[in-house]
């Protein structure tokens, strides 16, 4: 709690002054994080968003306003502040959903700082050529696309059911680029259908399925095997992280333990990536507290399937 409250202070106290090049000054990653010579292969965050308080050059979407910003910025150089030190060099960005349809904060984060982002966008799947949109955004570095029920205007039970749904999986199979599926389990049923009629295309399903969550809560072998079951494709794929919203949601969040060993097991390491979902985990605790919770208390993972699960799969994905 001392974390949060420091971490909101300071966000109050820089206000919107909080600007890259300040931060940068005071900071040692600029040399390091930032760097576009430096080789990397250390850790890889598989997910995290960013966003900016100067809604005047990236407006936000209908429905948004500036009062729903919290914190009112996440700006990369705020991100790396948070990595310094823990061994994490390369982060996924998905696309912030404040900004609707619009990557180009995202786009142009990841210009500023080569090597160092691949992103997640997200299109709309009734715009005019989703599948252009996304050949066109992974010219740009986006390996992934976001998707979720909302973005289908049907419900978790029959969310892939409109034809531009369905379409998106054709094209990221033809184009080998993945799905992010933001779901929980009621939305699973359609993500097997689907998945057995493009078996080719890379899927993910972020934050363990939201399981140990809202009416997963608390968690049951039941809720498990709903996911776990769906190992069967080969090319679904998990994120291991959001602990801060899961299970008790109070670092070192080791209730999780006995949750992530059976989805480890079912879709082993090669399918598991570890993501913070920064800037929620900053909020909620520290950025330590998440890669620990894999890195030094994940007992039944083996070095090697630590290396997958914080780099390898990630890297595999997302900075091919
Ligand atoms: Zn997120």
């Amino acid at each position: 709690m001392e974390n949060h409250m420091t971490r909101r202070d300071c966000l109050k106290t820089l206000g919107a002054s909080a600007t890259a090049a300040s931060f940068a000054a005071k900071s040692a990653f600029s040399t390091d994080l930032s760097n576009p010579e430096k080789k990397r292969d250390g850790y890889i965050d598989a997910h995290v968003h960013v966003w900016t308080s100067d809604t005047e050059r990236y407006p936000l979407a209908e429905g948004y306003e500036k009062s729903n910003m919290n914190p009112p910025s996440f700006a990369p150089e705020e991100l790396f502040h948070h990595m310094e030190g823990t061994g994490v060099d390369r982060v996924n960005l998905i696309q912030m959903s404040y900004y609707g349809f619009d990557n180009s904060y995202m786009l142009d984060v990841m210009d500023r700082y080569p090597g160092v982002f691949s992103g997640t966008a997200i299109v709309d799947p009734f715009g005019p050529d989703p599948a252009a949109e996304m050949k066109r955004l992974a010219e740009r570095g986006c390996h992934a696309f976001r998707i979720q029920p909302a973005h289908s205007r049907q419900p978790p039970e029959t969310w892939l059911q409109p034809e531009p749904m369905e379409k998106l999986f054709a094209t990221a199979q033809k184009e080998q680029l993945a799905l992010s599926c933001l779901i929980r389990t009621d939305a699973l049923p359609e993500v097997d259908r689907v998945c057995t009629i493009y078996p080719e295309a890379p899927v993910i399903i972020d934050h363990l399925c939201l399981l140990d969550t809202g009416d997963t809560h608390p968690v049951t072998d039941e809720h498990i095997k709903r996911l776990t079951s769906l190992n069967k494709h080969k090319n679904l794929y998990i994120k291991v992280g959001a602990f801060y919203a899961l299970g008790e949601r109070t670092p070192p969040y080791l209730d999780l333990l006995p949750l992530i060993e059976k989805v480890v097991e079912a879709f082993t390491p090669d399918r598991c990536m570890w993501e913070t979902d920064c800037p929620f985990q900053v909020v909620n605790g520290k950025y330590e507290d998440s890669l620990a919770l894999i890195r030094d208390h994940a007992d039944f993972l083996s070095q090697s399937d630590k290396d997958k699960i914080l780099r390898g799969t990630a890297e595999r994905i997302f900075f091919d």
